[in-house]
């Protein structure tokens, strides 16, 4: 069923962001926790960036890169990661909306217990209630309980609906999702190659670039 939304403006960096919530269901917590989380994807890329370079790659990121690639980091594959990275970083930097409701009303038959990441079905994109496609086109979408209560979780989630978004990364299924304390794959099976184009390799890997520098995240 269609949805009314109305929506919020709010800045991260200075880029207008349009955070769009349920008509009679919006929460005050949203926008102001979406500045922080906006602006933190940014930070977070840029450093991640920085990090993510052919020559003397700290032993902290490049164990990270192997975790989410799954390959020794070498010169054409960083310069493919990096690519990506940026097109990412480009997009958020830019005027853009984000649609936040309740991940169980938003995505009814995906089975989700970190909200808002899983959004390929053995194959079948996902749609959410309104029909907008969750993934590649349209706005990117949040679940509202994650951006209230779980902002490095929101982070993450933004990041990967972001690569979509900007950069047209893929999801492979439990072979292609973290699990949701970031130790390894769901499933084994993704490959090296797929691993380049995997939405949630990018997402984990930029978190764990920054743990990696920081030994914590900062939102
Ligand atoms: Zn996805």
């Amino acid at each position: 069923m269609k949805r009314m939304y109305a929506s919020t403006t709010v800045r991260a960096n200075g880029v207008e962001i349009k955070v769009r919530q349920v008509v009679g269901f919006g929460n005050r917590q949203v926008p102001r926790n979406m500045t922080r989380i906006a602006a933190a994807a940014q930070s977070w890329l840029q450093a991640c960036l920085a990090e993510t370079k052919t020559r003397d790659m700290r032993p902290g990121v490049t164990a990270a890169y192997q975790k989410c690639f799954l390959h020794t980091p070498g010169p054409i594959s960083i310069n493919a990661v990096r690519s990506t990275l940026w097109t990412t970083l480009n997009g958020l930097r830019a005027a853009h909306s984000v649609k936040v409701r309740n991940d169980d009303d938003a995505y009814g038959y995906v089975k989700s217990y970190y909200g808002g990441r899983r959004h390929l079905i053995n194959g079948v994109r996902a749609f959410d209630e309104d029909g907008d496609q969750v993934a590649r086109k349209g706005d990117i979408h949040l679940d509202t309980s994650t951006v209230k209560n779980d902002l490095p979780m929101a982070v993450i989630t933004y990041i990967h609906e972001a690569t979509h978004r900007f950069a047209n990364t893929n999801d492979y299924d439990q072979r292609g999702y973290f699990r949701s304390d970031g130790t390894d794959f769901e499933s084994p099976g993704l490959t090296a190659f797929q691993a380049v184009l995997n939405a949630d390799s990018y997402a984990y890997y930029v978190h764990k670039t920054m743990i990696a520098l920081h030994g914590q995240v900062i939102i």
